[in-house]
């Protein structure tokens, strides 16, 4: 057996390849960012070719540097900014479109016009999601409708569907010359056409946005023994390598955290912030807008699923603050600035410039910044970001606790806001519990290595992976219970201004 496990982690904003040993240790890496193409306000679009181009090159640098070759891997595995959606020719490989992204609210009337007549409350049972822009469904018709020749090379059977891990496995196996066409149940949760108890496409689902099943890929375990294919000698690897691990980049977070057992959650902080809680083979429906989804399925074992909240817009508002803004010039400078003052200064910033997800699940909602005085400057801004950051994460805890009865007695976290020392004491302030980071930061990435690797072997079992996890730094809470309390109280009034707006 070869002795590494290597994973593409295809994101919102870059895409990295990374190569881990037997002890989960990073042994290698590369990534590249790609271009956000915004043609207007509230739509987001990637180029799936230079997404494809970008793989290539990180796979290729990083084996390089590293001094491997594809006969040093076990197997290779897959996670990706879910939800995104790629539609395709098979004989052409060429896209119909680009990408639309995950945060592009074009959907908003398809979202809204399916809780007119009932089709929402079928989406909630059997989806598990609340019909929003977010998932890939009304992506999926907004192109089939808004894009020439696309519905009848659907209907033939040459348009095809996928999110970006589709589109990568396609291309890795062969593309045009015999690509897979395959995805894993956590990916196809995130889309409102997959019934969550068959882990299968719905056709009832499908005829709400006119889609033809022909489009879909077929749904393969997330660990999948029977591998999805191998990647093809004439590719970046330069040789065939098992593909056996596909996650979506939040399920493969919460693998990477180890999050095994029922209770279990992590918070990965990037773009936007994701909190997954493993609620076991039990299907658990929320009553406070979290969102039910697969967590993941290991070869035929029964799914293991999860209740998330997702938020739009936590790292995101950081970059605002440098791009638009201008106030920082890179993101870490949001510590410092924020360091200047002593707390908010009266300040809320509620970044809601996607509309507000989970636990309030409104496209419609705009961002705020309340609570101005003469006094306040740049610093209270970027303390407010911070903290916009850590009630977000507050209001899904306090949902998730509602709908499962579980209190976390510990918060798991990952991503790249993580790097903020600040932002992770006001988090642990801000929930009254503490907050802790593994040694291997990059969870997702690892995450889909574990199901790559459990799938040929070259790891044994869910426990042998455990052994991996090592805390590398902890942030306990400092605040007096009535300062939490009047912060958070705070919080919520600045949220009803951002809805009292739009009401
Ligand atoms: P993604 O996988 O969503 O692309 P990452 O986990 O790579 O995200 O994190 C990137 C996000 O983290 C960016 O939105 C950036 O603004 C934010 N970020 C990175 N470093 C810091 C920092 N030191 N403080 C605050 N935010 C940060």
């Amino acid at each position: 057996m070869p002795d590494f496990v290597g994973a593409v982690d295809q994101g919102t904003t870059s895409t990295r390849f990374m190569i881990f040993d037997h002890g989960g240790n990073e042994i290698g890496r590369h990534q590249l960012e790609h271009e956000q193409i915004l043609p207007r306000a509230g739509w987001v679009e990637h180029n799936p070719v230079e997404i494809w181009e970008r793989t290539r090159a990180v796979i290729e640098t990083a084996l390089a540097r590293a001094g491997l070759t594809a006969s040093d891997l076990a197997a290779l595995g897959i996670t990706n900014q879910r939800e995104t959606t790629v539609v395709w020719n098979r004989r052409t490989g060429r896209p119909y479109h680009n990408a639309i992204v995950w945060q592009d609210t074009r959907t908003d009337r398809i979202a809204s016009a399916l809780d007119r007549d009932g089709r929402g409350d079928v989406i909630r049972r059997r989806a598990g999601l609340p019909p929003a822009t977010y998932f890939s469904g009304g992506k999926i018709q907004w192109i089939l409708e808004n894009v020439d020749g696309v519905r009848q090379a659907a209907e033939a059977g040459d348009a095809i569907f996928g999110n970006t891990d589709t589109w990568l496995l396609w291309h890795l196996t062969g593309g045009i010359d015999g690509g897979v066409h395959v995805t894993d149940p956590t990916n196809a949760s995130r889309t409102m056409l997959m019934d969550l108890e068959t882990l299968d496409w719905d056709d009832e689902l499908l005829s709400f946005f006119g889609i033809p099943r022909s489009m879909l890929p077929s749904i393969k375990p997330s660990s999948h023994p029977g591998l999805y294919g191998t990647t093809r000698p004439g590719g970046p690897l330069g040789g065939e390598v098992p593909l056996s691990g596909d996650l979506g980049d939040q399920q493969a977070a919460t693998v990477g955290q180890v999050c095994f057992e029922v209770g279990e959650a992590k918070n990965t902080y990037g773009t936007g912030n994701f909190l997954l809680l493993n609620t076991g083979t039990e299907l658990v429906r929320s009553q406070n807008g979290l969102l039910t989804t697969v967590c993941y399925r290991f070869g035929e074992d029964a799914p293991v699923y999860a209740l998330e909240g997702s938020i739009a817009v936590t790292g995101s508002a950081v970059q605002w603050l440098r791009d638009q803004l201008g106030i920082i010039s890179g993101a870490a400078q949001s510590e410092a600035l924020a360091r200047q003052v002593e707390d908010n200064g009266g300040v809320y910033f509620v970044p809601a410039f996607s509309g507000l997800f989970a636990p309030y699940w409104r496209s419609d909602a705009r961002g705020a910044v309340v609570g101005l005085s003469r006094f306040n400057n740049n610093a209270h801004l970027a303390r407010a970001t911070l903290e916009a950051i850590c009630y977000q994460s507050r209001d899904v805890v306090e949902a998730m606790r509602e709908d499962s009865g579980v209190t976390l007695d510990v918060l798991r976290v990952d991503g790249g806001v993580t790097a903020n020392d600040l932002c992770m004491q006001i988090q642990a302030d801000v929930l009254g519990v503490p907050v802790s980071r593994p040694v291997v930061a990059e969870t997702t990435a690892l995450g889909a290595a574990y199901a790559a690797g459990l799938a040929v072997g070259f790891w044994k079992s869910t426990d042998e992976l455990k052994q991996n996890w090592n805390e590398g730094r902890r942030w306990e809470p400092t605040w007096s219970e009535e300062q939490r309390a009047e912060g958070y109280a705070g919080w919520k009034k600045a949220v009803q201004r951002t809805l009292d707006w739009v009401d």
